[in-house]
């Protein structure tokens, strides 16, 4: 296999997995209450990242599965938004603790699916674990604001009420947190969810909202469908009665060398995404994942009057200031830019070295050499596969371009080989040095173990770079100097800044605050503004008095309250 080019190691791959995929044990969906077997004759399979043997299949849930799924989260908004906020911050209390006794066996699954070490997996779990924690702070959280005697026994109050039937798309890298970053927050507030988790490894999230169940959330506050939406880029929509010809022009492109993504084919009429933007029932859509999704789902959803919240891409940038402890520094680095296989969206991808602490990057490299790559469940693993074989084609694919447009490769992990998972889709810590703002290894995220690295002079230049930079999901700032941290806090245009800090990504209490291109709508996920997002103001006026006093005739100019 490995004598293949890279691209006929992936087709052979698909191959292979084709011939045992519907031996698989299948993902159920989850409605009413109840793991039901889809009855659709369209299903994804699920690999373990590293070995590609395929551990489960995912079904592309039919209209009336979708249905059905909106029918029940009607139906239990009814009670469940007449429920007691204690009622439902006790069932938090009891989700909290099933998550914690549960929490081994959930990152078994997460690497299983996902491929990430153990380790990492259980902080997958942990992070949304402390989103449970803080929904059980939900009667000061949910608090209104009330003003008496605005007017002669007049009083007014303002309640954070529910909205109703909101879904949650989720992508792959974070199997657990990320659902947890949403259905907790909309059910605590006393909406309902649905959930589409990623087709790509649902397991986590099915195994949550068994947990769910068991804490005692009634049948219908939260609902899991399965599907996708093929491809990246909405360019083609062939009829789904003759595709034919359309597909085969579009294997010429593929011939003629045009890039992967710059054409891709939707199909289906009923696809998961598209039914939650469009279904009128549902009020709001939370989503994580890419730009080309978040884009899409932000517009489309926006469009037909719901809210939505969408969390995208990133290219988070490092900065080293010379001063900084090199040492903890470089140790950061490594830890931020290849933990996870880099895919993370607050994964540290690019370093920017300011004046004399270019001087350090032969430490960095030697430091991120001595990684160890293996299955994540594999002790002393540091870093796990890459989701997928074509994941990993793009990842090599972006190094090339890197070093084909003039940046040196400083260390290179695209031909590794991990002992007894030789169909791992594995790549090693790269470091691409001497990269420009407008190579293509900067410009995309590049979602794998690949650190990015530049030189500058000044603290001013590493400003400029970043903030000409789209996105702005997170940056971080090492230096022992009180007053360039500030400098730098205040003057960079991104959404959460660390100062020693290499991922800083806030706990709940505060919220998660991409800004630019890396975030969609106006209320970020979870702390506040998530309690924001998943409920609506409403403002009730009232007097009363004692003598019930009656009012001398009919007033018809506009009452203003003296
Ligand atoms: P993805 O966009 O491919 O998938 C996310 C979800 O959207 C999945 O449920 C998928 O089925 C659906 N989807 C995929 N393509 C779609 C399309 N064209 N139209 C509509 N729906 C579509 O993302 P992914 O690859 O699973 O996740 C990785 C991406 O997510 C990275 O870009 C990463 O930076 C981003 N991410 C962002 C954050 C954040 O908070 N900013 C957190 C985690 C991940």
């Amino acid at each position: 296999l490995f004598r293949l080019s890279l691209q006929k190691q992936v087709s052979a791959v698909r191959c292979l997995n084709r011939l045992y995929s519907s031996a698989a044990p299948t993902t159920k969906l989850f409605i009413d209450g109840e793991f039901v077997e889809s009855k659709t004759d369209k299903w994804i399979d699920v690999h373990n990242p590293a070995t590609n043997e395929v551990v489960t299949r995912v079904p592309e849930a039919t209209q009336n599965e979708m249905e059905w799924a909106v029918e029940s989260s009607k139906r239990a908004f009814q009670t469940w938004s007449d429920t007691t906020i204690l009622t439902r911050q006790q069932m938090m209390f009891k989700l909290q603790n099933l998550i914690k006794e549960n929490l081994k066996d959930l990152a078994k699954n997460i690497t299983l699916e996902q491929g990430k070490t153990l380790i990492d997996a259980e902080g997958d779990v942990m992070r949304g674990l402390q989103v449970v924690e803080h929904c059980c702070s939900i009667p000061s959280l949910q608090l209104g604001e009330t003003l008496p005697g605005i007017s002669k026994d007049m009083d007014t109050m303002t309640f954070r009420m529910p909205l109703g039937v909101t879904a949650g798309i989720t992508p792959f890298n974070f199997p657990a947190m990320i659902p947890l970053w949403m259905f907790p927050m909309a059910l605590v507030t006393g909406n309902t969810m649905i959930l589409k988790p990623s087709e790509r490894d649902p397991g986590a999230c099915m195994m949550l909202v068994e947990l769910a169940k068991e804490a005692g959330f009634p049948n219908g506050t939260v609902n899991v469908i399965h599907g996708r939406h093929n491809g990246n880029t909405v360019i083609m929509k062939p009829s789904e009665r003759d595709p034919g010809a359309c597909m085969m022009l579009m294997e010429l492109c593929n011939e003629a060398g045009f890039p992967p993504g710059t054409v891709n084919v939707i199909h289906g009429r009923h696809d998961s995404v598209n039914f939650i933007c469009d279904n009128p029932d549902i009020r709001a859509i939370s989503f994580v994942g890419s730009d080309q999704a978040g884009t899409y789902i932000y517009e489309r959803g926006s469009k037909n009057g719901k809210r939505v919240q969408s969390n995208m891409g990133a290219k988070n940038h490092g900065v080293v200031m010379p001063d900084a402890n090199k040492e903890n520094t470089l140790n950061q680095l490594v830890g931020a830019a290849f933990g996870a296989a880099g895919q993370r969206c607050m994964a540290l991808s690019t370093a920017i070295f300011v004046g004399e602490a270019k001087d350090w990057i032969p430490e960095l490299v030697e430091k991120a050499k001595k990684l160890k790559v293996n299955a994540g469940h594999e002790p002393g693993a540091d870093l796990g596969p890459l989701i997928s074989p074509d994941a990993k084609q793009r990842v090599c694919e972006l190094v090339q371009s890197g070093i084909d447009e003039g940046a040196q490769v400083l260390l290179d992990g695209r031909d590794i080989q991990v002992k007894g998972y030789e169909r791992g889709n594995f790549v090693g810590p790269t470091i691409l040095h001497y990269v420009k703002p407008e190579m293509k290894c900067y410009r995309e995220e590049i979602f794998g173990p690949v650190l990015v690295s530049m030189e500058v002079e000044t603290l001013d230049d590493a400003i400029k770079v970043i903030n000409a930079n789209p996105y702005g999901n997170g940056t971080a700032i090492f230096t022992t100097n009180g007053a360039t941290a500030r400098k730098y806090t205040m003057k960079i245009d991104v959404g959460q800044v660390g100062v020693n800090v290499p991922i800083p990504v806030p706990l709940p209490m505060f919220s998660f605050t991409g800004s630019r291109g890396s975030f969609r709508g106006d209320m970020n996920f979870y702390g506040k503004q998530g309690i924001q997002f998943y409920t609506q103001l409403k403002t009730v006026t009232q007097m009363w008095n004692e003598q019930d006093a009656q009012l001398s005739g009919s007033q018809t100019a506009m009452p203003v309250m003296r």
